[in-house]
């Protein structure tokens, strides 16, 4: 008999939520200062450059190069067995903007410097997810 093992999902908090709302419209967004123009990622609650807190959301591109990426042979929960080997990978998106996401296809094409292309998965009613593909 074999256990069915749920799929973990992101804990979705305060600074994330306009995040993953953004998500499920096919958006990439992140925070942007309006008192000094800063963009940032992660979400926090004050602009990493002026220390402002009037914090709004802006989109981003959805293609980027692959900055850094990590490969995985084993599994970090029971659920990602079935997907090994996988990859999480941090694309560039320019202007210092560089988000993880897994990495959708052959782990063995990943090279750094490499165009990728967002790719959005509806897991539920509240979360999509972003991941990243060859462009
Ligand atoms: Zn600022």
């Amino acid at each position: 008999m074999s256990e069915i093992i749920a799929r973990p999902f992101p804990v979705i908090n305060q600074f994330y939520a306009p995040y993953y709302r953004g998500l499920k419209e096919r958006k990439i967004l992140i925070q942007c200062c309006t008192a000094c123009g800063h963009i940032q990622w992660p979400p926090r609650d004050l602009c990493f450059e002026c220390h402002a807190n009037q914090l709004s959301w802006t989109e981003v591109p959805q293609v980027g190069k692959i900055y850094t990426y990590s490969v995985y042979y084993r599994a970090f929960h029971p659920w990602f067995k079935q997907h090994l080997p996988m990859a999480a990978v941090v694309a560039d998106l320019g202007e210092g903007v560089r988000i993880l996401g897994n990495f959708l296809g052959n782990v063995e094409e990943i090279v750094c410097e490499k165009e990728v292309k967002a790719v959005f998965e509806d897991v539920n009613d509240e979360i999509t997810l972003l991941h990243w593909e060859k462009a």
